[in-house]
């Protein structure tokens, strides 16, 4: 299942399936849980986010200070430097 991030104040989705038409509404947290890989990655195609696993995707995370790559967890996953944690400075202003 993918979690799709909705433009901004979009609580509904309303796709065609080969039956006709679904409605799709943003749960909870704001996001649209996709059942269908297919229709997942349509949408992504047509230019919406998908949603980490801890919700809304950010820049943070433990960028891999060895080979660049953006891990999500302290050890990377690619060459298995241990990393330090990355905070988004959100305080500007
Ligand atoms: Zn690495």
């Amino acid at each position: 299942m993918a979690r799709i991030i909705p433009p901004q104040g979009m609580k509904e989705l309303e796709v065609k399936t080969r039956t006709g038409k679904k409605v799709i509404r943003a749960g909870k947290d704001g996001l649209f849980n996709i059942e269908n890989p297919r229709l997942a990655k349509k949408l992504k195609e047509e230019g919406l986010g998908e949603a980490g696993l801890n919700g809304y995707a950010t820049s943070g995370g433990y960028p891999c200070s060895s080979c660049g790559f953006g891990s999500w967890f302290k050890k990377c996953s690619r060459c298995g430097e241990l990393n330090e944690r990355i905070e988004m400075d959100s305080s500007s202003g």
